[in-house]
């Protein structure tokens, strides 16, 4: 019999997620979110605030001259974006920050919430040219506007509240005979059920994210009106890189794998963003001038 307390944690744990969700801008996805945007924001602040301190910036170098132009372009064409589909408002807090870090050992770019980014140089040989790098800049502002680190948040703290349902129900069943081995099957089974979160949610939801942030972000790049082929481009480098090893750290490959998949769903994304892509081109020509 399950206890009272773990019913009602698990009936409440529903309403909560029935109440909080909200849909991804672009791609209409109803994503979990539970945590106040301001709140992810302050701590993703001050998270960027300490980084920032022990990280080796670059400024004023024509490679951070061509991060803060590609980023401010790309932020523009999103804000536009956001304002023609009447969702300015869920960009209330953002504080856009872009910046080169010196580390050419790791290919890596990263984002925070609130629009806080950060190119490592050693992404440099990979983008190549500006429009390489809009491609990965695209792809952490989609990350940004997508709120996915919110929603992981949110799904871990739903997933730890869960868990912890299980474990009350779980102990209720147990209460009467409360043998050293019923307790640590209590353990087994919060722990099981943890291990399965992560396994069976929140990975998928890792590769989801990747997917959604490549297209979005394949849109954001057009708006700024840079060649979207280049983002096809440019993970095909990546797998080559990635098949090639050692030469790379493996991190950036666990949180961003560059396969066949990922390559053939971003040439899918093409026929919708090229048309975005001519159109918004005069407009950078013109201020490239
Ligand atoms: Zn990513």
């Amino acid at each position: 019999m399950p206890s009272r307390l773990g019913v009602v944690t698990i009936l409440g744990l529903t309403v909560l997620v029935l109440t909080g969700c909200q849909n991804v801008p672009l791609t209409g996805r109803q994503q979990l979110a539970l945590i106040p945007p301001n709140q992810m924001m302050a701590q993703a602040s001050q998270a960027y605030g300490e980084f920032m301190q022990q990280a080796r910036i670059i400024q004023g170098t024509r490679e951070d001259q061509m991060v803060q132009r590609v980023g401010r372009r790309i932020q523009h064409a999103v804000e536009r974006y956001m304002t023609e589909h009447n969702l300015a408002g869920q960009l209330h807090g953002y504080q856009w920050q872009f910046a080169l870090v010196d580390d050419a050992k790791t290919p890596n770019a990263f984002c925070m919430p609130g629009g806080k980014i950060v190119v490592y140089t050693g992404i440099l040989p990979l983008t190549r040219d500006e429009e390489g790098l809009a491609a990965v800049l695209g792809h952490e502002v989609a990350h940004a506007i997508a709120q996915h680190g919110s929603e992981r948040a949110s799904q871990k703290m739903l997933a730890s509240a869960a868990g912890a349902a299980v474990s009350s129900v779980a102990a209720g069943a147990v209460t009467k005979s409360s043998s050293a081995a019923d307790q640590a099957k209590v353990k087994l089974l919060a722990a099981g059920f943890g291990a399965a979160a992560t396994y069976g949610v929140l990975m998928p939801y890792s590769r989801l994210h990747e997917s959604e942030a490549d297209r979005m972000g394949m849109h954001f790049m057009a708006l700024a009106g840079y060649d979207p082929h280049k983002a096809v481009d440019l993970w095909a480098r990546f797998k080559v890189v990635a098949h090639k090893g050692k030469q790379v750290p493996p991190e950036f490959f666990s949180t961003h794998p560059s396969d066949d998949t990922r390559i053939t769903q971003n040439q899918a994304t093409l026929p919708e963003v090229l048309p975005i892509y001519q159109a918004n081109l005069p407009r950078r020509l013109a201020e490239e001038k």
